[in-house]
């Protein structure tokens, strides 16, 4: 199976989803028959120790953006990642901004590639939320929310965005459309969504990639 490509602004909740569905996929995994045993890999920038700051284009004239080489060495160390481990028994979630169209295409041809499901999952969120999720974790890092951190968001260590460089993101985020191909089939979870909304869109995801909704997939359709 199946690469499960999440996809959301910058701190919209894209990590605390894709451990949520782990979670739930391993659970999945382990009750199904022994003789087809799933294997499950969350791969993100944090596993490949991809920091924030190769998203950042403040320090890039305007020509070079489109070279931004630091974000493409970036994308080629997700891609490799991906490329090892994806296969029809090895389900892929791919943990990231997944913010480029032409990215996710490239990433729907090499699941085709290997003859295994794809889909899109998007975090929605507004983007003030999740602005304010990002000048909380700037806040912490120097030191002066730290009261705030005491008051119940210990342990949420991931890097912040220097706020330029968030901004940019937002404005360069391209939407998923599921008219086409490589963002479909497109699953939707919002910050709001509860425990019941969540398990409702994993089990179509399930349905979808590894379930009897699943698509036979071949190289050239
Ligand atoms: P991203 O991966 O997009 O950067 P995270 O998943 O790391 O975002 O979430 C950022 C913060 O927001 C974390 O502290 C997390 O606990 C909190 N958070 C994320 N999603 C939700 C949600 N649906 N409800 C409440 N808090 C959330």
């Amino acid at each position: 199976m199946p690469l499960i490509i999440i996809t959301g602004l910058p701190t919209s909740g894209k990590s605390t989803r894709a451990k949520q569905l782990q979670a739930y996929l391993s659970e999945r995994i382990s009750s199904q028959p022994s003789n087809s045993p799933y294997r499950l890999h969350l791969i993100s920038d944090t596993s490949l120790s991809i920091s924030r700051t190769v998203y950042d284009l403040s320090a890039v004239p305007a020509h070079a953006r489109s070279a931004n080489a630091s974000e493409k060495d970036a994308r080629a160390a997700i891609y490799g990642a991906v490329k090892r481990v994806l296969s029809p028994k090895d389900i892929v979630i791919l943990d990231g901004l997944n913010y480029i169209k032409g990215w996710r295409y490239q990433l729907f041809c090499e699941a085709k590639n290997v003859r295994t499901p794809s889909c899109v999952l998007q975090i929605g969120c507004v983007p003030d939320r999740a602005r304010g999720v990002n000048e909380a974790r700037l806040e912490r890092r120097t030191g002066a929310g730290a009261a705030e951190e005491e008051k119940g968001s210990a342990g949420d260590e991931e890097e912040a965005y220097e706020p330029a460089n968030w901004e940019n993101l937002v404005f360069r985020y391209e939407e998923p459309n599921p008219m086409t191909r490589w963002d479909s089939p497109l699953f939707t979870l919002i910050w709001e969504d509860d425990e019941a909304r969540t398990k409702e869109v994993f089990d179509s995801i399930w349905d979808s990639i590894a379930g009897e909704g699943r698509k036979v997939v071949r190289p050239n359709q």
